[in-house]
Formats: structure tokens, sequence, C-alpha cells
């Protein structure tokens, strides 16, 4: 079977939420065992790893902290022994006019969206190395490709990591490594419902106005992804029948980015 992954281990930043948990639960699915890390207490994080019994563990950490990502590569390498696959989906959003955008939002989300996935990549590598495989998969977002007006940290943030994935894919590419992005539309998980309340809020619009002429105005589809659907396409990233697919940006956006 070519894309079961038996014996892999994967590491799914932010996955105690939406779309991360989503691929934690079709990566364990298709045979790996997942960590799953998130900046929920251990309390917390322990209860939704029960989920998964012996095939996962929870490991807490800020990813927008440099010292504390050297600190869970460590433990997500030792908690199953090897690290197969790195997925680096935490993220968060901040929605504001560039000139009112408070700079220390800013600095946050560039150091979460983007600077983490460099730092989770540089100390990634040499695990996968020593395995001769590996598979990097970033959580970028159609705002990897397009922009939207108030979303600048967002954007800024989600294009660099498309192209930091091309360079991670071309230093790779004859290790049996590769770098890909996906690119969701909108998927309905909090960080979305967070936005639908407050353009509700902010227009004095009901939720479904601001779901059909706000969100999902950009998704020609009408209908949001699902984080079971990332997930799949995840397990296929990961998995021996996309050994050739590196350095893409595969957007899962309904028609989105085909404007
Ligand atoms: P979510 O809010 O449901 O989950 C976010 C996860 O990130 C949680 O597990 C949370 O614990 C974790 N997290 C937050 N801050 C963190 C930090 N400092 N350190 C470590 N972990 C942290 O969000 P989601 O909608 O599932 O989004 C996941 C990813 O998908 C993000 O990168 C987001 O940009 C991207 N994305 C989401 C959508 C969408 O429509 N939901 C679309 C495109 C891309």
């Amino acid at each position: 079977m070519l894309t079961r992954l038996d014996g892999q281990v994967a590491l799914v930043t932010g996955s105690t939420s939406g779309i991360g948990l989503g691929i934690a639960r079709e990566l364990v699915g298709s045979g790996a065992r997942v960590i799953l890390n998130g900046i929920e207490a251990a309390a917390m994080g322990d209860e939704i790893a029960r989920e998964f019994g012996k095939d996962a563990v929870y490991l807490h950490a800020d990813l927008s902290r440099t010292d504390a990502i050297v600190t869970l590569m460590a433990a997500a390498e030792a908690a199953f022994g090897r690290l197969d696959i790195l997925v680096n989906n935490a993220g968060i959003q901040h929605v504001a006019p560039l000139a009112a955008f408070p700079p220390e939002k800013y600095d946050l989300i560039i150091a979460l969206n983007q600077s983490s996935v460099f730092h989770t990549t540089r100390l990634a590598l040499p695990m996968m190395r020593k395995l001769a495989r590996g598979r990097i998969i970033n959580i970028a977002s159609a705002h990897g490709l397009v922009a939207s007006p108030f979303k600048s940290a967002y954007v800024a943030a989600k294009h660099a990591v498309v192209g930091l994935t091309k360079v991670t894919a071309l230093e790779t590419a004859e290790e049996n490594i590769t770098a890909n992005t996906i690119c969701p539309g909108y998927v309905l998980t909090p960080l979305v419902e967070a936005q639908i309340d407050a353009q509700a809020k902010a227009h004095g619009i009901a939720r479904e106005a601001v779901i059909r002429d706000v969100l999902l105005a950009q998704q020609p589809n009408k209908k949001f992804a699902t984080v079971a659907e990332i997930g799949a396409l995840c397990v296929f990233l990961a998995s021996d029948a996309a050994a050739s697919i590196t350095g893409a940006a595969l957007p899962v956006d309904g028609g989105w980015t085909a404007h």
C-alpha cells in the first residue's frame, strides 16, 4: 500500500484543535504515531491525546519562542525514537487595517506563522537525514498565494512559508526528503469562527451573511473545505505515493486561487 504510514512518526504543530487535530486523526488512521502540540496546559493536551491511545503524545510548546522550539524538537524525537514527518500547522490570525495593525501582533504572527517553520525545519532535517527519508508539510493558506486586505501579517507570513518550502525542497531534493505547502481556503475551525463573530459584530450583520457574502465570496464552490480533506492530503504527501512531489504549493480552496 503506497499510502500507508505504518511505523512512521509525525510531529503536527498546533494540533489540539481545528486543522491540526484533523491532520493528526488522518495520520493515525493511516498507521502513523503522532506527537501533538499546542499552547494548552499538559493536562488538557493529554486529554486530547487520549483519543489516540498509545499512538500519540502531547508536548506543550509556545512556538513563537525559539528556545521552546529547540526543546520541543528534541522531545519530539525522543518521544517515539524517530521523526519521519513534520507538519507545520500552528498559526494565528489578526485582522486590522495596516496603519492600525498592532506592531506587537504583527511580530507575533511573523514569529509563529513564519519563523517557527524555519526553526522546526532546520532542527528536523538532521533527524530525517539519520533515517535517509523525510516529509515536511507546511500548512500555509490561499493567503500564501493571493492577498486580502486587513491581513498584512498573515499574508506576509504565509507567502514566506511558500517560499521557504521551495528552498527546503531544493536543498533536500536528492535525499528522499520532500517539502510541500498546502494552501487551504476557508475551513470552519475556531480560527475562522472568531473571524465570523468579529465581522458580524463590526458590520452589524448576521452570521450567515458573513459566511456567504464575506468569507465564501472568495471561494467559488461556496463550501468550507474540511479538516479531513486537509488531513487526507497530508497522508498522501507523507506517503511513498508522493515521493516525486516536492516544492509544490497545493491549493485546497474550492477554486479561489483560480481567479
Ligand atoms: P485553530 O485556532 O483551530 O488551531 C490553532 C492551533 O495552533 C491550536 O492547536 C493552538 O493550540 C495552536 N497554537 C496557537 N498558538 C500557538 C503557539 N504560540 N504555539 C504553538 N501552538 C499554538 O486554527 P486552524 O484554523 O485549525 O488553523 C491551523 C492552521 O491552518 C494555521 O496555520 C492557519 O493559518 C491555517 N489555515 C487555516 C484556515 C482556516 O480557514 N481555518 C485556512 C487556511 C490556513
